[in-house]
């Protein structure tokens, strides 16, 4: 069942004292390390716009997660005029989208689909339109195989790496995407909320989120949890979470980069297991990933960096990447982290209206994909908050049986 569009108010959220600028959530952090109690620390950095403490009580729309499907949402919907909150556990960008190799990709991680084949021509707009700049270069992205195909580019362990193929795509720097896009979105007077985990949804018209000791009525909700879905909403039997690993190196001697080949700085994949992906970074890093840590309970949060079988992936991808070429053989690594992903079989992501929590869309499991589909499907989900229209058949997966409130 399709909702109506939502009425369209230049008007902010509802606030019982007034909406008040309130005293910012972390005034000293300003620029700062997305660290994770037991997933190491990525790169990246995000600058942050000003948080708020006062919650409102009402709201047009109220997106949950502050990843980049959450923040193109809010962004899309407040440049319309509709009230949207925001509502972050940690801090903008604790999950994948602080922690994510920056690899721009085309489509989803089961190839293009309908409505979801122009990802990189969304970023592109998206970065326009809200003059974000973050280092977005589109070189193309190299996919590479476990084969002799001619001239092997590297060596994985006791088989050869070729090129395969150059597929559309290229590199951005994340913590600059998030930090722009967030800012974008206040810009737009979209509240941001960090430390203001939702721990419950029910009703529908207007949905009741609890947040802290209170609750907030929104009559739209986006669920932008990814990986984390299931920590608060069924996601039904086929939904897998998992951390997957990356490390950075220090810089590398000059030359290195034209020495492996990457001198025109093309992201690369493997098209085959085991999965190896990487890119270069600034003048002369690298960042490399691959390797999945499942997490039997479906709540991603369990994993642990430390445990045992999660640090020896992480050797084993530090041990891959040094053998890749002689020039690697040496390098230093810098920092070693890892972020929550999300899997269903088919590897079609979710994007689906609750089947009974009457206004809830539900956007998740991009399945390692998902810079540039993110910021895509965010904004696909509000314009269809914003007229009401249909979304694709292939995002549709829980079904009544499956989904169960929580609270
Ligand atoms: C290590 C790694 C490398 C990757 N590399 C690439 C790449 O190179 N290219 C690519 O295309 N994709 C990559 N990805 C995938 C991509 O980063 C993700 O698909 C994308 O960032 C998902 O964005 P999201 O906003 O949907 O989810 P997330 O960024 O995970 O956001 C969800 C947010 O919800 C918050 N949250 C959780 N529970 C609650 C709650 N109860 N209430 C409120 N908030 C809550 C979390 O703190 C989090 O901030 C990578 C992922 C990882 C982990």
């Amino acid at each position: 069942m399709d909702d109506g569009p939502v009425h369209r108010r230049r008007r902010g959220p509802h606030h019982p004292q007034g909406p008040g600028p309130g005293p910012h959530l972390q005034p000293d952090a300003a620029r700062r390390a997305l660290s994770g109690p037991s997933w190491g620390v990525p790169p990246w950095r995000v600058e942050l716009p000003p948080g708020r403490a006062a919650l409102p009580e009402r709201c047009d729309v109220a997106v949950v997660g502050a990843g980049l499907t959450g923040l193109a949402a809010a962004y899309t919907l407040a440049r319309q005029g509709v009230a949207v909150v925001v509502f972050e556990a940690r801090r903008l960008g604790a999950g994948a989208s602080g922690r994510s190799g920056g690899i721009v990709l085309e489509g989803t991680s089961a190839g293009p689909l309908p409505e979801a084949d122009d990802c990189i021509a969304t970023l592109e707009r998206t970065l326009s339109e809200a003059a974000i700049a973050c280092e977005l270069e589109l070189p193309g992205c190299w996919e590479l195989t476990h084969a002799e195909n001619g001239a092997p580019l590297w060596r994985d362990g006791e088989r050869a790496l070729s090129l395969s193929e150059t597929v559309p795509g290229g590199t951005l720097d994340p913590g600059k995407l998030l930090g722009g896009l967030a800012a974008a979105a206040v810009r737009e007077h979209a509240e941001l909320h960090e430390q203001a985990p939702v721990r419950g949804i029910s009703g529908g018209a207007p949905l009741v989120l609890q947040i802290r000791d209170r609750e907030l009525r929104a009559d739209r909700v986006v669920l932008a949890l990814n990986a984390y879905t299931a920590s608060l909403i069924s996601a039904g039997e086929d939904f897998h979470p998992a951390l997957t690993l990356a490390l950075s190196t220090q810089p590398l001697a000059p030359g290195t980069l034209e020495a492996i080949g990457l001198g025109a700085r093309n992201p690369f994949y493997t098209v085959d297991e085991p999965y190896l992906w990487g890119r270069p970074w600034g003048p002369d890093r690298l960042i490399f990933g691959g390797g999945l840590a499942f997490a039997g309970s479906k709540r991603v949060e369990r994993v642990d960096i430390r445990a045992q079988e999660v640090a020896r992936s992480l050797a084993q991808l530090e041990q891959r990447v040094r053998g890749l070429h002689p020039a690697l053989a040496d390098m230093r690594i810098a920092e070693r982290w890892g972020g929550p992903v999300a899997f269903r079989a088919s590897r079609t992501p979710i994007l689906c209206r609750h089947p009974s929590l009457d206004g809830l869309i539900l956007i998740a499991a991009y399945a390692g994909h998902g810079v540039a589909l993110s910021v895509h499907l965010g904004r696909l989900a509000a314009r269809t908050i914003l007229d009401g229209g249909t979304l694709p058949r292939w995002g549709e997966v829980v079904s009544s049986s499956e989904a169960r409130e929580v609270g």
